[in-house]
């Protein structure tokens, strides 16, 4: 759950919410509708670290496996206080919906651990995230379910996962396995281009909804929520399209500067200092004024349930594409359809980094490396192919973009378990 203002909200409210929206209006399948109503694995795990000093903590770890219908279990692993059942459920069920739009076979998964990682040092973190890959065990696995980065995770810690979970297995298995885990260091079999790849998905949308509207980029303003992997990836890359970033934020606050910010500087003070403050030329400004910013574009990068029927009448933008999972809640986007602020919804916006997720699992599985220009320009492929469909949906539906994309997740495994039938 998360906390806004005195409410606390349940994040996967949200996605009952809005897939009971869009099966509603397919008239989809009740029987079908049950199924992926629920997801089918949830694995809770209590587990010890030791710590720098000797004394033992205790963690609480999560991975939740939503559905397996169109491939692997596939999702991300976060390290953050506010992780819970709920939340990971959310996670879980929306990468479900994302591989289905971008076509690539991988069901829906996410975990992570009950932890606020800034508190502790590189070697507890190590023995933290190891011990966490034992207690799950074979409920991980490279054809069953496949981890990756999220918030507060990074290639670091996917090979500290790779190796823990290689060394649990039999000597003539290991490096048949090397594809248990994606977002691993290049030099530890990860794809080039994952690093990059959500944030170079952004902008791949963002383009095409440019294409779309004849809107042109060049000039254009942007904004930003979380400048991690996502939003610094997303703003460094919207730079060559000469589009230009007035103001940032980021749990050091929010700052501004209408007259731009270079994104690669930023990023380089932002990386050393972990505080915007100190960099040349921003002005600190408070939240509410930060999400009034004017602009053409604003991308949330960071957290869930950010765009919500309080904060939906602040925004002066002509589009929000959503770095972040979950960053609109459905009070939200009803106010931003009021206010025609066009949406790229998270389930199509930020599928880049599962979809090159898919690419460095199919390099593992056939000891491959694809250069730069190959990944990049594969990403673009399926990724503006789920956002054609989407498109499509929402002409055909006369619906809002989140809605239509979760009609094309929904009608392509509504066909899956129709072909498939129940067993026995
Ligand atoms: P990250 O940990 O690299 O960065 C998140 C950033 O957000 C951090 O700098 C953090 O300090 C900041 N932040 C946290 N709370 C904030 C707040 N309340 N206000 C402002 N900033 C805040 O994580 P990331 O990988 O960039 O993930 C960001 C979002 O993108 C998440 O919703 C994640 O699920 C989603 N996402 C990530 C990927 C990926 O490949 N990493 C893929 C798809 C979606």
């Amino acid at each position: 759950m998360s906390k806004v203002g005195e409410k606390t909200l349940s994040v996967y409210g949200n996605v009952v919410r809005q897939f009971n929206k869009a099966a509603d209006l397919i008239d989809f399948d009740p029987e079908i509708r049950k199924i992926l109503a629920k997801t089918q694995n949830e694995v809770i795990v209590n587990f010890p670290a030791i710590m720098d000093d000797g004394h033992i903590e205790i963690f609480t770890g999560y991975r939740v496996q939503h559905n397996n219908g169109l491939g692997p279990y596939k999702g991300g692993l976060r390290f953050h206080p506010a992780v819970d059942i709920d939340e990971v459920r959310a996670l879980a069920t929306w990468m479900t919906w994302k591989s289905a739009i971008v076509n690539i076979p991988f069901g829906g998964a996410k975990g992570g651990i009950q932890v606020d990682p800034s508190k502790y040092s590189q070697s507890e973190l190590q023995r933290i995230t190891r011990r966490f890959t034992f207690a799950l065990g074979c409920n991980i696995g490279p054809e069953f379910d496949i981890p990756a980065p999220d918030v507060n995770t990074n290639s670091q810690i996917m090979a500290w996962i790779l190796d823990t979970y290689l060394s649990t297995q039999p000597p003539h298995t290991r490096q048949a396995n090397v594809h248990v885990v994606t977002g691993k260091p290049v030099e530890s079999g990860g794809s080039l281009g994952r690093d990059k790849a959500t944030g170079q998905g952004v902008v791949f949308t963002l383009a095409e909804w440019a294409k779309d509207r004849k809107f042109d980029l060049k000039g254009a303003t942007y904004f930003v929520q979380g400048f991690g992997n996502v939003g610094s990836w997303t703003s460094i890359l919207l730079k060559p399209y000469g589009a230009k970033l007035v103001a940032v934020e980021d749990i050091c606050g929010a700052y501004e500067n209408p007259h731009g910010i270079d994104p690669d500087e930023l990023n380089a003070y932002f990386k050393q200092n972990r505080t915007f403050d100190g960099f040349r030329n921003l002005k600190k400004i408070d939240h509410k004024q930060f999400l009034g910013t004017k602009a053409d574009i604003f991308v949330p990068a960071a957290l869930e349930n950010q765009i919500t029927a309080e904060t939906a009448q602040l925004f002066n933008v002509k589009v929000i594409a959503e770095g972040a999972n979950g960053p609109t809640d459905p009070d939200g986007d009803e106010i931003l359809q009021q206010k025609k602020i066009d949406l790229i919804p998270d389930i199509l916006c930020n599928a880049g980094g599962v979809i090159v997720s898919y690419f460095e699992w199919l390099q593992n599985k056939r000891s491959e490396f694809w250069d730069l220009e190959e990944v990049d320009s594969k990403l673009r492929k399926l990724i503006v192919g789920g956002y054609d469909r989407v498109r499509a949906a929402a002409k055909k539906h006369k619906t809002d973009w989140r809605t239509a994309a979760y009609v094309v997740a929904l009608s392509r495994l509504e066909k899956v378990y129709k072909e498939r039938g129940i067993f026995p």
